[in-house]
């Protein structure tokens, strides 16, 4: 059955034990297309029973799904990639309905998320710990990765698609039980993939939506019944998570936010340093916790470098996410916008200079969207606050520096430490950015510095709290307790 992708929607549910039912919270919000300003539809919030009723849901199918073989375990991810692969492009539309972003992005980022379902489909491999015949005399001693319980993750508005992928797929191969509690920004996306979740095979309560805010996410952090918490989201909320989480007891690992940063050497390949930093920064309008914020460029380079990105940025096109020719959608919201806009204010009070304005952008037939042009900084410093302060807009800047030892000095001056990429021709100079950039994802000669599902995705300083990380190996550890066995059988 083909899903729901023409709006207006009916109210955003919940999916708690294998049925659907409304939010029962007082507080809700509107879910807007941000390239129209229309309302698509309304999610209410979920109140402390409703998160009550999932974690319940959670642990009553916990102990017959952990003993579940773990061959069965998987069956339905293998199902569920198949529905996501088969309702690839519904999906995406309605991503690009209630986030903003372009069709090509939102079928890019459901891609990454299917790729997280099939690494968690090779659990029965990756959940082996390890076995040691003759460990002491006439020991024998085998270590194991037990599933713990009820995990929770909460997730940002950014990647509606991809990010509930990080986790939810291993949270369930290992034998947990999981809840979801989406960003209420975009949150039907979150729904539509509980259809075809449901529709997969899990058994009843072994996944659960929950929708809501700041009050939901609390009553999370102080359930008892739940174990373990993975978040995605803003720096601020990231340390209330991890602290309160931890306060209580759980694992917790929270992603929080960014600030890249690009060194492009005097050896780079120019054109393909411009093309792949402008793709980067502006992908997704720049609403991305790996966009490209500011580039560190050798003097020598620097003119030539800042003229062929000019020519890269003025050659993308602002509109509607649906729309063919479009390259950049829109902003979240109307508040998002203006706060982008306050920052490129400030900018110009600070003295960088100005090189690409995108503030007067207009889209012809979309004049209730929150779109911004792509725009360029020149002489950035790093002490101003567009070199400082998270953007999450199409805003890049640029400065120059003498040479590598400066430029590496600029990168890790930086509060966050998600990701930073060099652009070289020199493999000594790589080596050193590898060794010296102080961030959890290394580029050389990539502008995302994105780690494929089957790696994790790094983050170091106030872009992550906790230790281990979404996606790949991580993952088990965060999902799973390990216990030794010590045997000895004396008459043998
Ligand atoms: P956000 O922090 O506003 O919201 C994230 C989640 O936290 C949502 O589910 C929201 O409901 C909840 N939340 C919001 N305020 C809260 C509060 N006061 N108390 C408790 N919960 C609260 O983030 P966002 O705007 O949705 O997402 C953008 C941010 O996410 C950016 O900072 C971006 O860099 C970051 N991000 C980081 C990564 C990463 O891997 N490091 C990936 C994607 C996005």
């Amino acid at each position: 059955m083909a899903l729901d992708t023409t709006p207006p929607w009916g109210d955003v549910r919940n999916y708690v034990d294998g049925s659907w039912r409304a939010p029962t919270g007082t507080d809700g919000q509107d879910v807007v297309d941000p390239g129209t300003g229309e309302t698509l539809t309304r999610v209410g919030f979920s109140a402390e029973e409703d998160v009550d009723a999932a974690v319940r849901a959670g642990r009553d199918a916990f102990d017959e799904w952990s003993r579940t073989p773990v061959e069965a375990r998987i069956q339905p991810l293998f199902e569920l990639k198949r529905l996501l692969e088969e309702h690839q492009d519904e999906l995406a539309e309605v991503l690009v309905r209630e986030h903003g972003k372009t069709l090509a992005e939102a079928r890019g980022e459901l891609r990454r998320g299917i790729e997280n379902v099939e690494v968690a489909c090779g659990i029965p491999s990756m959940m082996q710990a390890g076995h040691l015949p003759n460990a002491a005399p006439d020991i024998d001693e085998t270590a194991v990765r037990k599933p713990l319980g009820v995990f929770a993750a909460i997730t940002p508005f950014n990647f509606p698609g991809m990010i509930p992928l990080w986790f939810l797929p291993y949270a369930v191969a290992t034998g947990n039980a999981f809840v979801l509690k989406p960003s209420e920004r975009d949150p039907v996306v979150a729904e539509r993939l509980f259809e075809l979740i449901d529709e997969a095979g899990f058994p009843d309560g072994v996944v659960q939506l929950v929708h809501g805010s700041a009050d939901t996410v609390n009553a999370i952090l102080d359930h008892d019944g739940i174990e373990g918490v993975s978040f995605v989201g803003s720096t601020p909320v990231a340390r209330h998570v991890y602290e309160r989480a931890a306060a209580n007891g759980k694992r917790v690992q929270a992603q929080g936010g960014a600030k890249n940063h690009v060194v492009v050497t005097e050896t780079a390949d120019l054109d393909f340093a411009a093309k792949k930093t402008v793709s980067s920064a502006f992908a997704c309008g720049g609403e991305r916790c790996l966009a490209n914020d500011v580039v560190v460029v050798e003097a020598d380079v620097y003119d030539e470098f800042v003229d062929r990105v000019l020519a890269e940025a003025e050659s993308r096109t602002v509109g509607y996410g649906l729309d063919d020719d479009t390259d950049i959608g829109a902003l979240i919201t109307p508040d998002h916008e203006e706060r982008v806009r306050e920052l490129i204010a400030s900018g110009i009070d600070e003295g960088a200079d100005l090189l690409l304005d995108g503030r007067d952008v207009e889209v012809e037939g979309y004049e209730g969207g929150n779109f911004l042009g792509p725009t360029v900084f020149g002489d950035v410093e790093p002490e101003m606050r567009i070199v400082r302060e998270e953007m999450f807009g199409p805003v890049l800047g640029l400065r120059s520096v003498a040479d590598l030892d400066e430029a590496i000095d600029v990168v890790n001056r930086s509060d966050f430490g998600n990701a930073a990429s060099l652009f070289t021709a020199s493999g000594g100079d790589a080596r050193r950015f590898r060794h010296e950039a102080d961030v959890g994802n290394v580029g050389v000669n990539a502008g995302t510095a994105a780690p494929m599902a089957f790696f994790h995705f790094g983050g170091r300083k106030d872009s992550f709290f906790g230790d281990l990380h979404a996606q790949g190996d991580d993952m088990i550890r965060f999902y799973t307790d390990e216990t030794v066995y010590i045997e000895r059988w004396p008459d043998a």
